[in-house]
């Protein structure tokens, strides 16, 4: 009750001092419909208004939160399935473990993580090469428990592409497989951002210098896992409160693109998609859905018109569970060629994924506020094609992952 009366007190304040609740008070005034500031058709409201009625604004009587506090606790009473473990042993293709594979008690502490949420494997996408790679798979097959449930995908270094550049390229990444890589990956979103070549230009994803490379883990048999730009809303010209991610955009400098400084979304998806159909012997995983987890039309034209193209979910789930009949649609569809993986590896968000993926719960949070101002529905999957995504299809694109002791 005590706030009723803060409020009261503040209202009368904010009419005096706030000219368009002194328009409304002094307008036609008193209940009903003829509250409210009138605009034209087609016109928004003002800042700090809301349309109560066809064309009216109106304000708040009380100071409107900012969107950090505004906390609504939602009162939908609804079935609820939390899922704390896979419903199928999973392999988690964008693992970033963040240095758990570098010591013995590290590797400990990471398998009993995946054991508390059935993850069997992690293939690690840190890029790894050379003596680094060597080391850790060392101490990975040094693991009496972990030995089976790591692998770990191979680093290219595209710093000073150029004349001999390929050769190099290829010659490391072959010494990379035979020590035990299983892939490359993650190919991460410098790679077209920011990555230039030693004349100065930016490194293009389809540049022909680096046609070899492709074409070498082609014959090797090996995915090319890749991720390319960042979400949409990431590339603006102007940021501004119409941005979905303006939260995000305005909590780390480091996902800010704006126009007059890097390349657009457009371009950089024009150039990603050249270069998965100028090599269709090679399989590419494109990371995140390609971002267009919030248009899976076209990542279906995508699908359909590259035979070589997968496809792993990580860090998308707000997009996946905003549109459960879409995404059900979509997963079924495409349940050959869609991979699981997490991306940012904290253990307490996997479940998030399992709830999406095998429920049809209703309205529920997801686990980050910043990423996404709505709510999750689960989108059903049918069991056949939950071990495809968990399992089943990373073991097909990934013939050096161990093959055995996984459900029929
Ligand atoms: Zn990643």
């Amino acid at each position: 009750m005590r706030s009723v009366f803060v409020f009261a007190g503040l209202s009368a304040a904010l009419v005096l001092s706030h000219p368009i609740l002194a328009q409304q008070t002094n307008g036609r005034g008193g209940r009903g419909g003829g509250r409210g500031t009138p605009i034209q058709p087609g016109e928004s409201c003002p800042a700090g208004t809301t349309e109560i009625r066809p064309r009216s604004c109106m304000a708040p009587e009380f100071a409107a939160p900012s969107i950090l506090d505004y906390r609504p606790k939602s009162t939908l009473i609804t079935p609820e399935h939390m899922v704390k473990t896979a419903k199928y042993p999973a392999i988690d293709y964008h693992g970033h473990p963040q240095g758990l594979l570098s010591s013995a008690a590290g590797l400990d502490s990471l398998g009993r993580a995946l054991d508390g949420l059935n993850v069997r494997m992690m293939v690690s996408a840190d890029n790894m090469s050379g003596e680094r790679l060597k080391a850790t798979l060392a101490n990975v097959r040094a693991s009496e428990k972990m030995k089976d449930r790591v692998r770990i995908l191979a680093g290219i270094n595209f710093q000073n592409v150029g004349p001999g550049w390929a050769e190099k390229a290829i010659a490391q990444l072959e010494a990379d497989i035979a020590a035990g890589a299983v892939g490359v990956g993650e190919i991460g979103k410098g790679f077209g951002i920011s990555t230039k070549k030693p004349d100065g230009s930016r490194l293009k994803l389809d540049d022909p210098e680096l046609d070899p490379i492709w074409e070498a883990c082609a014959r090797l048999k090996i995915p090319v896992f890749i991720h390319t730009a960042d979400p949409q809303e990431f590339f603006y010209q102007t940021l501004d409160f119409t941005n979905e991610r303006w939260l995000e955009l305005a909590l780390f400098g480091d996902r800010r693109y704006p126009q007059d400084r890097f390349p657009s979304f457009e371009t950089l998806m024009t150039e990603r998609d050249n270069l998965f159909r100028k090599h269709p012997k090679t399989t590419f995983v494109a990371a995140h859905m390609g971002w267009h987890a919030n248009d899976l039309g076209r990542l279906a034209k995508m699908m359909d018109a590259m035979p070589n193209l997968y496809t792993e979910v990580g860090a998308v789930l707000y997009d996946i569970g905003r549109q459960p009949r879409g995404a059900h649609d979509f997963f079924v569809k495409y349940q050959d060629r869609i991979l699981f993986g997490k991306d940012s590896f904290q253990p307490e968000e996997y479940p998030y994924y399992w709830r999406v993926f095998e429920t049809r719960d209703d309205y529920f949070d997801y686990y980050r506020g910043y990423h996404a101002f709505w709510k999750l529905y689960g989108i059903d999957l049918p069991d056949e094609v939950l071990k495809k995504i968990y399992y089943k299809n990373a073991l097909k694109l990934t013939p050096a992952l161990p093959q055995s002791g996984w459900p029929k």
